[in-house]
C-alpha cells in the first residue's frame, strides 16, 4: 500500500459483495469521526502508525480489493472469530485468514428477533453487521471457521450456519490428553474442510512456510509490545492495542514489516528518552474479554484521565502473539501436532482450570511495570465475569491494584466509567 493512493470508490465492489450500501456508507461515516478524534488526537505518535491510519482509512476499501484479487487468482477467504483458529493452515491451503469479531453495535434490534437480548456485545456486533449486510470482509468470506468456545458463540454458530457457509471446530474445555487428542482431530478435521474447499492439498513445504509467516508476525508484535515495558511508554496503549487489531486481518508480510519498523522506533525512542506520557503517568494493564475494531472504549478512557496502557492480557493483545508454533520442520503430522499444541496452550478464559491465564496477568503486571490492572468484561461474557474473582484474588495476594469493570459497546456508561478509572488512578 502506498499513502498517495488516490480516492477510489468502492460502490461497485460493496454492491457486487451484496452490501446495504446506504447502511454501509452510515457505519463508515461513524468510524471515520471516531478514528479522528480518539487516534488523530494524540500527540507524538511514533510515525511508523501512519500505516494503520491509512489502513483505517481504506478499512473497508482497498483491503477488501485485495481480497477479491486473492480470489480472483484462485485463493480463499477465511474468516475466523477466535484466536485458536490456526492461520498457518488456512495459509498453507491459500487462503487469507480474517478477523471477523466486530466492536461497534450495528442492527441490534434485528439481531435480539434471533439471539437472547442479554447475549455479549461482540456476538450482537458480528450478528449485527450480517444481518444488516455492512460488513465486506465476511461477505467475502468463503468459509467462516467458529469454534465451541463460550455458550453465546456456539449457538449463534448455529443462527449464522442458516447464513453463512459456516464450520465450526470444537474446542475443549479443559486441557488432559484426551482433550488434547480431540483438539488433535479437530485440526485433522478443519485441514479436510479447507482441502475441499480450495481443491488443494496440504503440503509440507507450504505449511513450513506459513508457519514461518505467521511466527514472524508474532514475532514483530512481540518487539513493539516489549518495548512498552520501558520505563518511559514510548507508544501509547491505544496504538499498541490498534496493532494488535489489524494484524488480525491485514496481508501478513505487510503487517511484519510495519510492524517491526515501529518496533524500530520505539527502540530509539527509549534510547533518546522519548516518551508519549508523562513520567508520573500511571501504568495500567487490562486483562478480560477481547477489543474488535473500533471498541477502543477502555484505553480511551484510561489514557484519556492521564494514564498510559502498557500491556494487554487479551485476544487482541499477548494472548494472539505470546507463543510461536516451533518452526522444526518436520513431517506434516509433526506440524499438526505442534500447531495442537500452540492453540491448546493459549489461556481463555473458557477453560477450565484456567490458572495459566491468572498466572500470566500477575507475571505481566511485573514485567510491564504496572502500577495496576483493570480487568474487562464485556456485559453478558460470563467466562471473563466468573474469571474476574479469580483474578481479583490473586492480583491483591500480589499486592497489585485492581479496578474490575463491566460493560458494552455503547458510550452510555462512559461518564461513570471516567469517574471510576479517574478515582482508580488517584488511588495508585
Ligand atoms: S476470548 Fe476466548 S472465545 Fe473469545 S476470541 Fe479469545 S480465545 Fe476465542
Ligand atoms: S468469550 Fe465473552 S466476549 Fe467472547 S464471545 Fe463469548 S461472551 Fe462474548
Amino acid at each position: 500500500m502506498s499513502d498517495t493512493v488516490e480516492t477510489v470508490d468502492y460502490t461497485e465492489m460493496w454492491e457486487g459483495l451484496g452490501l446495504n450500501v446506504p447502511a454501509h456508507c452510515a457505519l463508515l461515516k461513524a468510524i471515520g469521526p471516531a478514528y479522528e478524534s480518539v487516534y488523530l488526537s494524540q500527540e507524538n505518535r511514533p510515525e511508523g502508525m501512519g500505516y494503520f491510519d491509512f489502513v483505517m482509512s481504506e478499512i473497508h476499501g482497498l483491503r477488501i480489493q485485495e481480497l477479491q484479487d486473492h480470489k480472483a487468482d484462485g485463493g480463499t477467504v477465511i474468516g475466523t472469530f477466535c484466536v485458536y483458529v490456526p492461520e498457518e493452515i488456512i495459509r498453507a491451503l491459500g487462503g487469507q485468514s480474517i478477523g471477523l469479531c466486530a466492536g461497534a453495535e450495528w442492527a441490534f434490534p434485528e439481531v435480539e428477533q434471533v439471539l437472547p437480548r442479554n447475549t455479549c456485545a461482540l456476538i450482537k456486533s458480528f450478528m449485527g453487521f450480517k444481518l444488516g449486510k455492512v460488513c465486506p470482509y465476511i461477505e467475502s468470506a468463503d468459509l467462516v471457521v467458529g469454534e465451541t468456545t463460550c455458550d453465546g458463540k456456539k449457538k449463534a454458530y448455529e443462527v449464522l450456519g442458516e447464513l453463512h457457509n459456516t464450520h465450526v471446530m470444537e474446542l475443549p474445555q479443559m486441557k488432559r490428553p484426551e482433550d488434547r487428542a480431540l483438539w488433535r482431530a479437530e485440526i485433522d478435521r478443519l485441514v479436510a474442510e479447507l482441502e475441499r474447499l480450495s481443491g488443494r492439498t496440504l503440503q509440507a513445504d507450504a505449511l513450513t512456510a506459513a508457519i514461518t509467516e505467521v511466527n514472524d508476525k508474532r514475532r514483530a508484535l512481540q518487539r513493539l509490545n516489549a518495548a512498552r515495558a520501558a520505563a518511559a511508554a514510548p507508544i501509547s496503549g491505544k496504538d499498541a492495542l490498534l496493532a494488535v487489531q489489524v494484524a488480525f486481518y491485514d496481508d501478513v508480510p505487510r503487517l511484519t514489516q510495519m510492524v517491526n519498523a515501529i518496533a524500530d522506533e520505539l527502540e530509539a525512542r527509549i534510547e533518546a528518552g522519548v516518551s508519549v506520557a508523562p513520567a508520573d503517568a500511571k501504568r495500567i494493564l487490562i486483562t478480560g474479554s477481547p477489543m474488535a475494531i473500533p471498541n477502543w472504549k477502555v484505553h480511551h478512557i484510561v489514557e484519556s484521565a492521564g494514564g498510559v496502557v502498557v500491556a494487554e492480557e487479551l485476544c487482541t493483545g499477548s494472548r494472539y502473539y505470546d507463543t510461536l508454533v516451533p518452526e522444526d520442520g518436520g513431517t506434516i503430522e509433526e506440524m499438526l501436532d505442534a500447531i495442537t499444541d500452540k492453540y491448546l496452550g493459549v489461556n481463555c478464559a473458557c477453560f477450565t482450570p484456567n490458572e495459566a491465564r491468572v498466572d500470566d496477568i500477575v507475571r505481566m503486571a511485573e514485567e510491564y511495570g504496572a502500577d495496576g490492572v483493570i480487568h474487562y468484561a464485556l456485559q453478558f461474557c460470563g467466562p471473563y465475569q466468573f474469571e474476574g474473582f479469580t483474578v481479583e484474588k490473586a492480583l491483591r495476594e500480589a499486592g497489585i491494584p485492581v479496578l474490575k469493570i463491566e460493560t458494552d459497546y455503547s458510550m452510555e456508561d462512559a461518564g461513570q466509567l471516567s469517574t471510576r478509572v479517574e478515582a482508580f488512578l488517584e488511588m495508585l
